[in-house]
């Protein structure tokens, strides 16, 4: 495996598309100073991936976007391409030809792709990581760098070795599923805090529905009971009209509680059967 082609279009001093290409073995970039070498070296830490502005000798990501000279307009977005050489198959990926990208926007948007395809930024350190390549760049020793690998501390020296043993990829993804497991047991709290207070109410609410049921049925025999009262009621008013007298004429007056009792009890009766 090796870096084959380096791509940059609007990156810092790089403002019109420039291509660098690789051979296997040493590379030299020789130039004036100011001239951009470190700007190159920028855009490769760049493209894997780097998140900090600092390690790109800026303030915000957007320095990383050509910002313009007294001959020409600052641009909008800057994009670097990198082609990995893996006709030996380093790269879990079944292409012997892998182009990562990467592609930031004045407006804040910013993009990542492997061979053309839009990918997140954990598919690209994934592909790397078990290469040596990766976003701590131990295998980029820039301006000041080799100073920093030398004083570090023994742990700082325990990420440099990880990361070139291809340990980081496990570490992370442990640091992640760490995470993840911690998310699920805070999930898992509360649902015990929810279960807790649903079975405090629990007892209160079987209470009130038990009473409920009986105020039901309690107001079904109490209907039953007055339709039978006002069905009595008829009865007995039926027979206290005289049978000679059945005519409406004469017994106009005396029918009238009689069929207002039958209503009654008919309407009483067909709502508690209901
Ligand atoms: P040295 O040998 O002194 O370290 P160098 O060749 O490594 O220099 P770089 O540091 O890569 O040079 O490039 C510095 C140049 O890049 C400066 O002229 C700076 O103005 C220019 N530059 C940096 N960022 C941008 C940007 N966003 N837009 C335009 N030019 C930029």
């Amino acid at each position: 495996m090796y870096l084959k082609e380096l791509t940059l279009k609007g990156f810092k001093s790089f403002a019109s598309a420039t291509t660098l290409r690789f051979e296997p073995g040493i590379t030299a970039v020789v130039g004036p100073n100011g001239s951009g070498k470190s700007n190159i070296v920028d855009a490769l830490t760049w493209v894997m991936g780097e998140q900090g502005a600092k390690n790109l000798r800026g303030t915000s990501m957007e320095d990383v976007i050509f910002a313009g000279t007294s001959s020409r307009p600052p641009l909008g977005r800057a994009q670097v391409s990198l082609t990995i050489d893996n006709t030996d198959g380093t790269l879990d990926i079944d292409y012997t030809e892998v182009t990562i990208s990467r592609t930031i926007y004045r407006n804040g948007g910013s993009e990542y792709a492997i061979n053309g395809s839009p990918c997140r930024l954990l598919d690209i350190q994934e592909l790397l990581s078990d290469t040596g390549l990766g976003q701590q760049m131990h295998v980029i020793v820039g301006q000041g760098r080799l100073d920093e690998i030398l004083k570090a501390d023994p742990a700082g020296h325990r990420a440099f070795i990880e990361e070139a043993a291809g340990i980081l990829k496990h570490r992370k993804r442990k640091e992640r599923a760490i995470r993840k497991l911690k998310n699920t047991e805070a999930n898992l709290a509360r649902t015990d805090d929810l279960l807790h207070e649903i079975r405090r109410q629990l007892g209160p609410l079987g209470r009130q529905a038990k009473i409920s049921r009986r105020a039901a049925s309690i107001q079904i025999s109490l209907r039953d009971a007055q339709s039978r009262i006002f069905a009595e009621d008829a009865q007995k008013s039926l027979k206290a009209v005289p049978s000679c007298a059945m005519s409406w004429g004469m017994c106009g007056e005396s029918w009238k509680p009689v069929n207002v009792n039958w209503r009654k009890s008919r309407c009483i009766s067909s709502r508690s059967r209901r």
